[in-house]
């Protein structure tokens, strides 16, 4: 158990350091959370007690000295972070993790005995008597002066502050799960650039996310950003794809929830969990709750439908209203949806954003052939790619990447078996015209006009149509 605990502790402290180390990320609240959850895992296995398997002892005496080193200079960075943290939200210094269980010893201030938790601050000096280590006991004494104050009165008031506006009625197993989520900066993301078209889509994005979180000054009153933006369209048209590009260029904590996560992996824990993200969300806003196939989520209500999706839904458009209540919460919810007339009225009228995400129009079309036909050296020229646009009506940017990946495969079927392990790669041909039309045939667009149909009069009587 001790070891688990430790292996668990040193991902998140090794997520923690990337980003804290990490001089072109400037907002450290990611590395805040996750050095937190670090904590409550070294907590967790320093206060394991027991003989364990004969022989074994000193092992595990080893691993929890280790531990609590780690423990220590763990706490100090949280210290850290969290001072600078506190110039930009008050509440931060009260940040708590608490697990469900509570202690009612009257002496330990209810949650304070409580070892299963990441405290921001340190426990009060009276909990360390209840640690069943000495030394454990002298790092949480250590730190406790300082904050000592502060996170006493927070434990005397656990239910009057808003829920909102902490973490302390989530379970830590859960901030963990929903930090979990967070997109965490990679080297290779997907920028806006790499998303061919969709120019209204992008502008809007712009104009909610990026934009307002560059110039908050601007975005206030009437023209506070919005708190809902559904993004709906027939699949493979980049809906994911221009989520992810936020989650990369946005300058927020991007939680990325598909809704199937939420409604069927933790059975009955879904309404805990979304009380969860939201509250974490805005522990640590900006932030932006993305929510892939939000329709499995909102979907109208069926009369046949168990209680438990019902509560669920209830509880989500419950805790959005929330965000959208206190005037400088930056906390945005975007959905995306190729079903977007099967979301609930109720649930819509959350999204006053909708855009509509297309099918390419035939430059676009062109486009992103050219573009994927870069990393062969560009074999076709600009009439043919013209060609190909005409001839793809009612391909989607899957579709058309489908067809590009095995227009691309044609040299390759022309080499005969018995040269197919010699082959050298430079006396290949090229991939050339005929390829695409040979795939043409084979790949055929998915949207049925029917389909496109549904979407073109969803959109007109919901969608955003200034385009
Ligand atoms: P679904 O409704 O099925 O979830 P989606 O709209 O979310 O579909 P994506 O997952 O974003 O579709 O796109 C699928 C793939 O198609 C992408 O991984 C990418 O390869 C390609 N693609 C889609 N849209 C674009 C685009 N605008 N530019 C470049 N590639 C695209
Ligand atoms: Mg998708």
């Amino acid at each position: 158990r001790v070891k688990r605990h430790h292996e668990v502790a040193f991902n998140y402290m090794t997520r923690a350091l990337e980003i804290d180390e990490n001089e072109s990320i400037v907002d450290k609240k990611e590395a805040l959370m996750l050095y937190l959850c670090g904590v409550g895992e070294l907590e967790k296995g320093v206060n394991i007690r027991g003989e364990g398997v004969p022989g074994e002892r000193e092992k595990i005496d080893r691993l929890q000295t280790k531990m609590l080193k780690n423990l220590t200079m763990a706490r100090e960075r949280v210290s850290v972070l969290s001072n600078k943290k506190d110039e930009s939200a008050k509440s931060t210094q009260s940040l708590k993790v608490n697990s469900s269980k509570r202690n009612h010893s009257p002496t330990t201030r209810g949650n304070s005995g409580s070892t299963a938790r990441v405290t921001l601050g340190q426990r009060p000096g009276g909990n360390s008597g209840s640690t069943p280590r000495g030394n454990s006991g002298s790092t949480s004494r250590g730190n406790s002066g300082s904050t000592r104050g502060n996170s006493g009165s927070t434990s005397d008031k656990p239910t009057k502050k808003k829920p909102s506006k902490t973490l302390r009625s989530v379970p830590e197993e859960m901030a963990k799960r929903i930090m979990d989520t967070a997109v965490k900066p990679e080297g290779n993301m997907v920028k806006f650039d790499d998303v061919t078209g969709q120019h209204t889509a992008k502008q809007a994005l712009q104009e909610i996310v990026i934009l307002p979180a560059l110039r908050p000054d601007l975005f206030h009153g009437l023209r506070s950003p919005a708190k809902g933006l559904l993004l709906f369209g027939p699949p493979g048209n980049g809906k994911t794809l221009l989520a992810k590009a936020v989650a990369s260029e946005a300058k927020s904590v991007f939680f990325n929830i598909s809704a199937a996560t939420l409604t069927s992996k933790w059975v009955g824990e879904g309404e805990k969990m979304v009380k969860a993200l939201f509250a974490v969300a805005r522990e640590v806003q900006p932030s932006i709750i993305f929510i892939d196939e939000i329709d499995s989520l909102l979907r109208t209500r069926q009369e046949n439908e168990n209680d438990s999706t019902r509560r669920l839904q209830t509880e989500f458009l419950l805790q959005f209203d929330g965000v959208g209540s206190g005037e400088g919460d930056q906390v945005l919810v975007m959905g995306a949806t190729n079903r977007p007339h099967e979301l609930d009225d109720a649930a819509l009228r959350r999204f006053p954003k909708r855009i509509y995400v297309r099918l390419p129009d035939v430059g676009t079309r062109g486009d992103l052939i050219k573009m994927l036909l870069k990393k062969h050296d560009s074999p076709l020229g600009d009439r043919e790619i013209k060609e190909l646009g005409r001839r793809t009506e009612g391909y989607s940017f899957s579709d058309l990447t489908e067809l590009a990946k095995d227009a691309s495969l044609g040299p390759v079927r022309e080499i005969p078996q018995a040269m197919f392990t010699t082959i050298d790669v430079n006396s290949m041909r090229k991939i050339n015209f005929n390829d695409f039309l040979k795939s043409l045939k084979k790949i055929r667009p998915s949207p049925s006009m029917e389909l496109l149909k549904t979407y073109e009069s969803w959109n007109s009587h919901h969608g955003d149509t200034s385009d």
